[in-house]
């Protein structure tokens, strides 16, 4: 309110004292944001660094007793995965050999700051872009694996996702060897424009050529997929599998909200409603992926890595 009357009570005509004086006071009128800050710095304080808190239980958890599928014992709330780790559940042991892996981005629009925030998440993550790809086996059957990473950039898929995404299904069609994409996106990557959009046509013509060899294509959505990705390859898989209360949509919920003027169920855009709605084939339990991985490449006759 004081800031309002404030500006109501700016007569026609003023001097540049006057103004000064008025903007000083609406400056004043604006409350300040410290008090709050201080309180979150005070709760994070609590947590020592080799634990954390599960959002989910809200219980302090050790990293530790996340173990190698990070899961909250407390809970089982599914934590996000690195592609790293992910690799190491669902391949075979010392099977993963890695495909295109120096290939970086570019900064084709001359986007402010986007090559120095390439460059640090490159160190940080040991990862060069959002995506890693290769060859491997699971449960003694060959395939082609894509693994997506959340930490970088948000999994967004740039050129260089989409570029090695492409290769990886090229290679698929020309070896007659199944994919196995495990998505994990914020979508179209900002900073690439047009380019970035242009992955989504580009990855789906590989797919599509892929499809028309004969060969299976099997898709993982895991927390979050959306926008772009979502919009293209996710939802493309012969047989589309997602784990449990993973976040799966398009356009954010807040979005299409006040798009539609309506409020959206609770559990819209989960895979526990996808799967209700016929977009997801199955709901797999982390622990039982790569078993179900293998069946699916058994019965579709794919290759045992011993038997070439
Ligand atoms: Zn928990």
């Amino acid at each position: 309110m004081k800031l309002l009357d404030n500006i109501k009570n700016i007569p026609d005509k003023i001097s540049v004292d006057t103004l000064k004086e008025r903007a000083v006071a609406i400056k004043n009128a604006i409350p300040k944001p410290t008090a709050r800050k201080e309180k979150k710095e005070e709760k994070k304080e609590e947590i020592p660094s080799d634990s954390l808190k599960c959002p989910s239980c809200e219980k302090i958890i050790e990293k530790k007793a996340l173990g190698k599928l990070k899961i909250c014992p407390e809970c089982g709330k599914l934590f996000r995965m690195n592609a790293k780790d992910r690799i190491k559940i669902i391949a075979d042991k010392d099977s993963f050999k890695e495909m295109d892996i120096n290939m970086e981005a570019d900064n084709p629009l001359n986007f402010p700051d986007y090559s120095a925030k390439i460059k640090g998440l490159q160190e940080k993550t040991g990862l060069k872009d959002a995506v890693k790809t290769g060859i491997c086996t699971i449960g003694g059957y060959k395939c082609l694996i894509g693994v997506m990473d959340s930490g970088f950039m948000m999994g967004s898929m740039g050129s260089v996702v989409g570029e090695k995404l492409t290769r990886l299904f090229e290679y698929g069609t020309e070896h007659k060897l199944p994919v196995v994409i495990f998505t994990c996106s914020g979508g179209a990557r900002m900073q690439e424009g047009i380019v970035s959009l242009m992955q989504m046509a580009k990855v789906s013509a590989a797919v599509a050529k892929h499809s028309e060899a004969g060969q299976l294509y099997v898709t993982v959505l895991t927390d979050p997929t959306t926008g772009g990705v979502t919009a293209s390859f996710a939802m493309l898989g012969d047989i589309i599998l997602a784990e449990p209360k993973t976040l799966i949509g398009f356009a954010g919920r807040r979005v299409i909200e006040q798009t539609i003027k309506q409020k959206l169920p609770d559990e819209f855009q989960t895979s526990e409603f996808l799967l209700e709605h016929g977009f997801v084939d199955a709901i797999v339990e982390r622990e039982k992926l790569q078993d179900t991985l293998a069946t699916i490449l058994k019965l579709h006759n794919c290759k045992k890595e011993v038997e070439e």
